[in-house]
């Protein structure tokens, strides 16, 4: 039966260092704060929100929340950004995306500053990913399941790893990030062939497909590592990953449940890049 790799536990052991590292910067008058800009009132971001100003006030970080219209003009959204860029009591800043239709979400996502892109939202942190040059913060979600690995002693370094997905928040990033740490990457998505024994030939196994419990017993193979990004809602109305955990606990070596697993750990790791943030601005 596989180790269940649990969230909480590696949130929690990261909580203390962010406790500690924002109480110290409020004896030296900075207040870390992140905010929040959304665009209108979809349901998973008010939800997200929510969680996020709960991590937030646990560790000590203050939130502002921005909320525009659904049919905010692009140039205030421009402007609301601008602003939070000049406004030297924000640390950093996330952004719920998609933003809606008629917004140009390419040219403004760029807006945001690198300094407080603390999820790895503009063109120049997610580059830096790719260069290893520690501009901004990574996706926070990508982070997170490397996170989660080092929390277990699970050194990629030599490992064949498989990421299914391929998308800039998760699948690509991860992907480098895994590359970085010298394990052997491969990337998989809609197209591949025979994802199955793709899958089944990796030691970790990353899942960012969005797809409700895809991944099922046959992807799988003795001993793996499986760190399950999907949050998906199945037929039942139940919250699942895309890695049919039933089925495949069983068989793995590891592995994250869903909910639990990478979903505590990203709003852990936002709020730790928003104190990091913070303490940069201490050598300005
Ligand atoms: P996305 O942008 O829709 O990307 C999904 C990826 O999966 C794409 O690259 C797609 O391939 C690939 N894919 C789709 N069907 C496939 C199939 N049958 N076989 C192989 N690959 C397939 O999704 P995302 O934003 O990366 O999110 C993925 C999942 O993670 C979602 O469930 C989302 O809710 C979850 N998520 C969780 C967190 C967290 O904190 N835990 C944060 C963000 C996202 P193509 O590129 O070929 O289309």
């Amino acid at each position: 039966m596989a180790t269940v790799l649990k969230g909480s536990e590696v949130a929690h052991a990261f909580d203390a260092e962010i406790i500690d590292k924002s109480k110290s910067l409020r004896t030296k008058g900075i207040d870390p704060t992140l905010a929040i800009l959304r665009v209108g009132g979809r349901e998973d971001d008010i939800s997200y929100e929510k969680g996020v100003a709960r991590r937030a006030e646990k560790v000590g970080v203050s939130i502002r929340n921005v909320v525009l219209p659904a049919d905010v003009e692009q140039s205030a959204l421009v402007q609301a950004i601008e602003s939070l860029n000049a406004d030297t009591s924000v640390h950093g800043v996330l952004m719920f995306r998609p933003l809606p239709g008629h917004i140009d979400e390419n040219l403004v996502r760029n807006v945001l500053v690198p300094t407080k892109d603390i999820d790895g939202i503009t063109d120049l942190v997610l580059a830096s990913v790719f260069t290893g040059t520690g501009v901004g913060y990574a996706p926070c979600t990508a982070a997170a399941c490397m996170e989660i690995l080092d929390h277990y002693d699970i050194d990629p370094k030599g490992k064949k790893a498989v990421v299914v997905g391929r998308s800039l928040v998760v699948g690509k990033p991860v992907a480098m990030m895994l590359l970085s740490r010298n394990a052997t990457v491969t990337i998989a998505h809609s197209r591949t062939e025979g994802l199955s024994s793709v899958t089944r030939d990796a030691d970790i196994v990353i899942a960012c497909v969005g797809k409700a419990k895809m991944l099922g017993a046959s992807y799988f193979s003795a001993g793996q590592i499986v760190i399950d990004v999907g949050i998906n809602v199945d037929e039942g109305d139940t919250l699942v990953g895309d890695v049919d955990f039933t089925a495949v606990k069983s068989i793995v070596g590891a592995i994250t449940p869903v909910p639990g697993g990478v979903g505590t750990v990203t709003t852990g790791v936002l709020v730790k890049h928003v104190v990091d943030a913070a303490i940069k601005t201490l050598g300005q």
